[in-house]
């Protein structure tokens, strides 16, 4: 990456928001480490409309925050940093032109107020719709150490996990592999002294 696309990446990143991830001090190769740390970690898992969300729907959302013009200098900026192998730019702009048309077909058949349980996060009351005719995502996630929970929503995946990380919620290592963690436990466990 030359100096311009990096300059353009980081401009980007800034606009979608999430330079709020890698602390002030961080430069372009961090947030890109970063982003792609969010990605390697997101595990496949259906929502209750039984679609799976996998990495490459999550990578698909995360380039479709980017401009066209930048959408190739983020993607070569965090392939080599993923853990699975990346499909082609290409395929995730099909996906991308894909999700919009369901979204835009379907825009009018959304249903509102008809669904017995509704979730409600921020104030805000949301409806289970079928995958094709949802307009937001909805993430769970619990602390293994302190089992507080928290609903985080987005238009995405990739938003609602973006959200998660900004309120302070990390993947921690444990002897199970890595869990999410609280803010509060994260700050507890970073706090403990280390034998190193
Ligand atoms: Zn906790």
């Amino acid at each position: 990456m030359n100096a311009d696309d990096r300059r353009n990446l980081e401009t980007e990143v800034m606009k979608t928001g999430l330079a709020g991830l890698a602390g002030l001090d961080g430069g372009v190769s961090d947030f890109v480490q970063i982003i792609a740390k969010i990605v390697n970690d997101w595990e496949t898992s259906p929502n209750r409309q039984g679609e799976w969300i996998d990495k490459h729907k999550f990578m698909r959302d995360l380039l479709a925050e980017c401009n066209s013009e930048d959408r190739g200098a983020m993607y070569s900026a965090i392939a080599p940093h993923l853990t699975f192998k990346p499909l082609p730019l290409s395929s995730y702009e099909a996906m991308m032109t894909e999700r919009m048309h369901r979204l835009i077909s379907k825009g009018a058949a959304r249903t509102e107020g008809q669904a017995p349980h509704p979730v409600e996060v921020g104030g805000q009351k949301y409806v289970e719709a079928e995958a094709a005719l949802a307009t937001h995502a909805l993430v769970k996630i619990h602390c293994w150490t302190c089992t507080r929970r928290k609903n985080f929503l987005a238009d995405t995946p990739v938003g609602a996990m973006i959200a998660a990380r900004k309120a302070g919620w990390q993947r921690m290592p444990t002897a199970d592999g890595p869990k999410e963690t609280c803010p509060q436990c994260v700050k507890k466990l970073t706090k403990a002294p280390r034998a190193n």
